[in-house]
């Protein structure tokens, strides 16, 4: 019988939860899942004066949105785990595996404790980078803890993957020199030996370390910007791996569905904000019109008309970006009083010109049934007029005299939502206004 698959996600408390914290801990949560296994959080709360709560509350904030799954031991914070730790320490001077020695000249009665090094070559197979050596020997007589009590980071993160019952240690690249002093301590230790895959960084476009300029900002941020968690998770599961085949869009569940470490990629992988905007409007779109209406009321409390979400699916690529629309080119169907100018497109257009369009279409559509007042069918009986005539000059002093605005949605779309009596009404008032 094979051990169930443990993961890990071990963040330090040090920062708010940014885009590649997140995809460690999606790879983590997928690998566990795709194997029937479950990821354990702690918190690598050793650097004390960097580590605060507020950080440790971002991560959880940020976890919860997306809605990844984790358990968590009964004490979770490294500065809080001292009982655990202290059985194993002396154990490794017992058996000859580290010895104390002084701090230093500035501290003569301060005793730290010290890894006897047996300058080997330390080898592991990588998931992600399969057969790694290293030569630890450079390394010397490392010191692993601060005293009998208190581990170092190195020997404080041995022992809890081994109390956690950890299997597989998945994390980013940049820890990869770390894992021979890992292993030499954990097989002083007795413990067994996890399988360790290393993964890509994420890069900026420029192809340096992604940084807070690039937009590596907490992930909260991006709940904040209007994305939603559906995109997040599909773009951070494709940076630096890749099911194979053409489709892009995936859930959550389909994704631990094919989830493997063997397809997870050695070179760094790009971030870039505009893909994740797409992977936002494709998931948007994706949304019942209901569910969609609901994401958009934690952005405004202003009532929505249920008309408009076809439209704001179609346009906009986040909530907040909808919102915008809403207040502004979406904001048609209360008064539409505009500058007359802005009917000839401010000089470019003869007022004649506009007054025999805007006739012209009252004509057209006096034949359109109010149950045929629709975007489509409306399209089809104007859009030959407009293509004849001259596109510009027929469809902007429309699209003016409903909307009254320089920006807002087609005409089209207007007019199915304005109906047949209003859209008459808009008309003859612009004619009016020239
Ligand atoms: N605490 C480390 C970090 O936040 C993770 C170390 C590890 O995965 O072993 O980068």
């Amino acid at each position: 019988m094979t051990a169930k698959v443990i993961t890990r996600y071990p963040p330090s408390p040090t920062g708010f939860v940014h885009i590649g914290s997140v995809r460690t801990a999606l790879f983590n949560h997928l690998f566990a899942a795709h194997n029937g296994g479950e990821m354990v959080l702690r918190f690598e709360d050793t650097d004390k004066e960097r580590s605060k709560r507020e950080y440790e509350d971002d991560i959880l904030a940020g976890l919860a949105w997306l809605g990844l799954p984790y358990s968590m031991p009964a004490v979770a914070r490294q500065s809080e785990r001292t009982a655990v730790y202290q059985k194993h320490i002396p154990k490794l001077i017992e058996v000859g595996a580290a010895y104390e020695a002084e701090a230093g000249k500035d501290n003569p009665d301060k005793k730290v404790v010290r890894f006897k090094n047996p300058n080997v070559k330390i080898t592991f197979q990588d998931a992600v980078r399969g057969e790694v050596t290293f030569d630890t020997t450079e390394l010397g007589d490392f010191v692993i803890a601060r005293n009998i009590d208190e581990p170092l980071y190195h020997l404080a993160v041995v022992i809890d993957d081994h109390e956690m019952g950890v299997t597989h240690v998945i994390r980013g690249e940049d820890h990869i020199s770390n894992t021979p002093r890992q292993i030499l301590m954990l097989e002083a230790l007795g413990f067994e030996r996890p399988q360790y895959a290393h993964i890509p960084l994420i890069l900026a476009p420029d192809k340096t370390k992604l940084s807070k300029r690039h937009g590596a900002v907490s992930v909260n941020e991006y709940k904040a910007q209007g994305f939603i968690p559906e995109a997040v998770l599909n773009y951070l599961a494709l940076l630096g791996w890749n099911p194979g085949g053409e489709q892009e869009l995936f859930t959550l569940d389909e994704l631990a569905k094919l989830f493997t470490l063997d397809r997870v990629h050695k070179a760094g992988a790009v971030f870039g904000l505009e893909k994740l905007k797409w992977f936002n409007h494709e998931h948007l779109k994706k949304l019942s019109d209901a569910e969609y209406a609901a994401r958009l009321k934690a952005f405004s409390d202003k009532g929505i008309d249920p008309r408009l979400i076809p439209l704001l699916k179609e346009r906009a690529q986040t909530l907040v970006e909808a919102v915008l629309m809403l207040e502004t080119e979406f904001d048609f169907f209360g008064d539409p009083s505009y500058e007359p100018a802005l009917l000839l497109q401010k000089g470019k257009i003869l007022p004649e010109v506009a007054s025999n369009h805007l006739k012209a279409l009252t004509d057209l559509l006096e034949h359109v049934p109010h149950e045929g007042f629709l975007a489509a069918q409306l399209k089809d009986i104007i859009w030959p007029y407009a293509t004849a005539q001259g596109r510009g000059e027929v469809l902007w002093p429309l699209r003016v005299a409903l909307s009254g605005k320089e920006k807002s949605p087609d005409p089209f779309a207007i007019m199915g939502l304005l109906g047949k009596e209003e859209t008459r009404k808009r008309i003859a008032q612009a004619l009016q206004n020239l």
